[in-house]
């Protein structure tokens, strides 16, 4: 069986390389001449857009399914005639677009920030209004690590944000003075099945994940159980199939959803050595219609992104315990090169192993 993957990133790397074992193949559609999974998958060059590219793309393969959110729902209907395309493409009109997605969790009983759409400056004042200040003001669009929104911090500062997002669709959200962030990892398989893992803490540097780890320390069983929820909804909601990523704040013992990636996610890199089965190879499963593998953890893990560049691989590998992922890319400030995940079976050790890494990664 091949799958294609549209996105030609670390993510299908990582997939592809979690599916060969299984038997299963790859190819990836991916517009850059350089693809990180190219090494590992077959590669067909052309815009997600292109007709051409995606029939070419979709001779000769069995399933398709894509490791970014901003791939085209038309491309993706145009390959949904004639193949399997999982998740399902309506899975992207919620992620794609800040005010769908809020609308959508606050429909299936999911709590959010307060949030308000803005098409134009009056329309920021009455948000203003409403969600008061702090806020945060993004694009409704293709925002990622931290990209395209602004802080608020009162009311003065409007002109400033109009300044640098207006004249495009943007949402006004509540700022969330949050405990901590977590993610939920979920994978549905064909059959409806859901398999989740547990609780992720993730922390952020400028809008970019920075570390997680896994299980997040510190969760009661009532707030894993609405996590679990959550993904529950969404993926029903949906009739889901794949692995699906929800971003949470943790807040006053409320867990608020922020967003979701219909896909696998960087706070799910650790379940490579962490879990018994990987997201990437759950991810496969689901996409091949395989039964999915158990999310139970081993030990405890935490990933560290390496971002701008890479320290001496002889030295994070020095590192007891050190798991090193390169991702086969150009360094350039701010882009996501590689990850290092340690784990250990107590929390002590790993947490000094990741302190030693973290030590080469300033
Ligand atoms: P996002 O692009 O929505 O994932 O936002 C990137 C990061 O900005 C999040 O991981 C948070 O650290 C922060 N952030 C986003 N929205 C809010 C909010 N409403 N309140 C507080 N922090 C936020």
């Amino acid at each position: 069986m091949k799958i294609g993957i549209i996105g030609g990133g670390q993510l299908g790397r990582m997939l592809a390389l979690a599916g060969y074992p299984l038997g299963l193949e790859f190819r990836v559609l991916e517009p850059k001449p350089a693809a990180s999974a190219g090494d590992v998958a077959e590669h067909v060059q052309g815009d997600y857009d292109d007709p051409q590219a995606l029939d070419a793309f979709a001779d000769g393969i069995d399933a398709v399914t894509y490791e970014f959110e901003n791939v085209p729902r038309a491309s993706a209907d145009r390959l949904a005639e004639r193949l399997p395309v999982y998740p399902p493409p309506a899975a992207l009109d919620v992620a794609q677009d800040r005010l769908v997605e809020k609308t959508f969790f606050r429909d299936h009983g999911i709590p959010t920030a307060p949030f308000v759409r803005v098409d134009d400056r009056e329309g920021l004042e009455a948000a203003l209004d409403e969600v008061g200040a702090p806020a945060v003001l993004k694009t409704r669009r293709f925002g990622y690590d931290g990209k395209g929104q602004v802080i608020l911090e009162s009311r003065e500062d409007a002109d400033a944000a109009w300044e640098e997002l207006g004249g495009r669709p943007l949402i006004l959200e509540g700022f969330v003075p949050f405990r901590r962030e977590l993610s939920i990892l979920s994978v549905r398989g064909i059959d409806g099945r859901l398999a989740a893992y547990p609780l992720v803490e993730n922390t952020h540097d400028e809008g970019i994940l920075v570390r997680s780890r896994a299980p997040a320390p510190d969760v009661d069983p009532e707030t894993a159980a609405t996590a679990r929820d959550y993904a529950e909804r969404v993926t029903s909601a949906l009739d889901y199939v794949g692995v699906l990523a929800i971003e949470l704040f943790q807040h006053e013992g409320r867990l608020l959803a922020n967003e979701m990636a219909p896909r696998v996610h960087n706070s799910g890199h650790w379940s490579i050595e962490g879990a018994e089965t990987s997201q990437f190879e759950n991810h496969v499963r689901a996409v091949a219609g395989l039964p999915l593998g158990t999310t139970e953890t081993v030990g405890v893990s935490i990933m560290q992104n390496l971002i701008g560049g890479v320290p001496p691989l002889e030295a994070m590998l020095a590192v007891e315990g050190a798991h090193v992922h390169l991702y086969a890319k150009l360094p350039r400030p701010g882009r996501k090169l590689g990850h290092v995940t340690v784990r250990a079976l107590e929390e002590e050790r790993a947490l000094e192993r990741a302190e030693r890494l973290a030590d080469l990664l300033v």
